[in-house]
């Protein structure tokens, strides 16, 4: 008798769906927005101040004017942005 031609399970199978998936923003939460000051004083110590956290942009892109109230000479800011994304399977899985 050869093996071949006994009727066998081997393994589990499983049937797996192929689902197209998005990567987008998630609606949930909310974007959080800081802005920092790269200017440097006289001596070239870096200012390194900061807006704080804010969840609306502009708010946050208002700050370097405040800042540049009171140094004026600072001029250089970076702007950190984090932004909560999420992956959504076109289709749910039954
Ligand atoms: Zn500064």
């Amino acid at each position: 008798m050869m093996l071949g031609s006994l009727p066998r399970e081997i393994g589990r199978r499983r049937m797996f769906r192929f689902v197209l998936w998005k990567f987008g923003p998630d609606p949930d939460r909310d974007s959080v927005h800081l802005v920092y000051c790269e200017g440097e004083d006289e001596d070239g110590t870096r200012c390194g101040a900061d807006s704080g956290e804010y969840t609306d942009r502009e708010a946050a892109e208002l700050w370097p004017f405040e800042h540049a109230t009171e140094y004026p000479e600072h001029r250089s800011y970076g702007h950190l942005a984090y932004r909560p994304m999420i992956t959504t399977p076109t289709e749910e899985p039954s």
